[in-house]
C-alpha cells in the first residue's frame, strides 16, 4: 500500500501550472450548475416553495444551456434537478467527491508526462499534489476534522488510484485530449461539459473514457450510467465530425470497466431524447413543477432531508446501495 504522508499536508506545491488546473477543474465541476442560467436560493428559502406556488422570488424563465450531468439529474428525478439547478441549494462536499476531484487532476496530469514517466509512484505523487492544492480551497477546507481522518482517507484514496493501473497501462496510451471543455449547439440548446479523456485507437477510431472513483453498479444498471457519456459522444460528433466508436466507464473503486459501442443511429436517438428532455425541463420551469421520482438512486441524493418523497421509499435499500457503491 502506498504511503500518504508528508508533504501532502503542507502547502509546498511549487507547480503553478497544477494550481491553475485545480482552479479550472474545481470551477468546471460547478460550471454545469452556473451555466444552466438559473437563479439561486438558500436551502431554507427553497424549502418554503410549494409546487405551482406563486412567489416573489425570481425564478428562471427559460433554459439556454444544459450539461450532461444536469440532464441526467432531470432524467433521474425532476425534484433533484430542481433542488440542484433551479433552487441551487448548496451541497456539502463529501470525501468521495474530494477523492474524485483529486483523482481526475492526477490522471490528467499523468498524461501530460512523457510515456516513460507515467509510473505508479509518479501517479501517487500527482494525487498528493492535487490534494495539497484542493484541501485549501473554499470547497474542501474543513472536510476532515482530524489529521488522522485525512490520512486514513488519503491512504484509501491511493489504493483506489492504484486500481487504475490494473485496468490499463498508461505508458501505452496517447490521449488526444484530457479534461476537454465541450460546448456545442444541439437544436435550440447549448450543451456544455468537460469530457474526461478522448483517445484515438490504433485503428483510427475515437474512444471516450470517463473515470469514476467509486465502484461499478451491478451490470443491470450499467447502461443507465452511460447516459451522460452518450451526450458527450454527440458533442464529439458535432465538433469533430467523427462518430466515436466506443464509450468506456472506468470504475477505479473495484477495478471494473464497462464499455459499449457507439453508432450514428444511437447518437441520432440520443439527440432526439436530449431535445425532448430540454422541452420537458422548459415545461417544468414554466410550471414550477418538478415531481420527485424516488428510486434506489435516492441513496446518493444530498437532499433526502428536504425531499417530501424520500421518507416514503424503502430507505434501507437506498442506504445499503449507498454504502456499497458510494461514488
Ligand atoms: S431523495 Fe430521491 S426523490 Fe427525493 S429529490 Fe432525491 S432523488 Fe429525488
Amino acid at each position: 500500500m502506498p504511503e500518504f504522508a508528508e508533504p501532502v499536508f503542507g502547502y509546498t506545491v511549487q507547480d503553478h501550472w497544477l494550481l491553475s488546473r485545480v482552479t479550472r477543474i474545481v470551477t468546471a465541476m460547478s460550471l454545469a450548475t452556473r451555466t444552466d442560467q438559473f437563479l439561486g436560493h438558500t436551502r431554507s428559502e427553497a424549502c418554503g416553495h410549494a409546487e405551482g406556488e406563486t412567489t416573489s422570488e425570481p425564478r428562471p424563465s427559460t433554459l439556454e444551456t444544459l450539461s450532461p450531468s444536469r440532464a441526467a439529474d432531470f432524467k433521474q428525478c425532476p425534484r433533484l434537478f430542481r433542488f440542484r439547478s433551479i433552487d441551487r441549494i448548496p451541497e456539502t462536499p463529501s470525501t468521495y467527491q474530494a477523492r474524485g476531484t483529486a483523482a481526475h487532476l492526477a490522471l490528467e496530469r499523468l498524461f501530460d508526462l512523457p510515456a516513460e514517466k507515467r509510473t505508479a509512484s509518479r501517479l501517487f505523487d500527482l494525487f498528493r499534489e492535487a490534494w495539497t492544492s484542493l484541501r485549501s480551497t473554499t470547497e474542501y477546507s474543513g472536510l476532515f476534522e482530524t489529521m488522522e481522518e485525512e490520512r486514513a482517507w488519503g491512504i484509501e484514496s491511493l489504493g483506489v488510484i492504484a486500481n487504475y493501473l490494473t485496468l490499463e497501462d498508461p505508458v501505452s496510451i496517447s490521449p488526444l485530449d484530457s479534461e476537454l471543455e465541450m460546448s456545442e449547439e444541439v437544436g435550440d440548446i447549448v450543451i456544455r461539459g468537460i469530457l474526461d479523456r478522448l483517445d484515438e485507437r490504433p485503428d483510427g477510431h475515437l474512444v471516450i473514457t470517463d473515470y469514476k472513483t467509486g465502484s461499478a453498479p451491478p451490470e443491470r444498471f450499467a447502461l443507465t450510467a452511460f447516459f451522460a457519456l452518450k451526450i458527450y459522444a454527440l458533442l464529439v460528433r458535432s465538433r469533430f465530425g467523427r462518430t466515436p466508436a466506443e464509450l468506456r466507464l472506468m470504475y477505479l473503486g473495484n477495478s471494473t470497466v464497462y464499455s459499449i459501442p457507439v453508432s450514428d443511429r444511437m447518437l441520432d436517438g440520443m439527440e432526439r431524447q436530449l431535445l425532448a428532455l430540454a422541452t420537458a425541463i422548459r415545461r417544468a420551469i414554466s410550471r414550477y413543477n418538478f415531481p420527485p421520482r424516488p428510486s434506489v438512486l435516492c441513496g446518493w441524493c444530498s437532499f433526502q432531508d428536504i425531499c417530501p418523497a424520500f421518507a416514503g421509499i424503502d430507505n434501507r435499500q437506498a442506504r445499503e446501495t449507498q454504502l456499497t457503491t458510494n461514488n
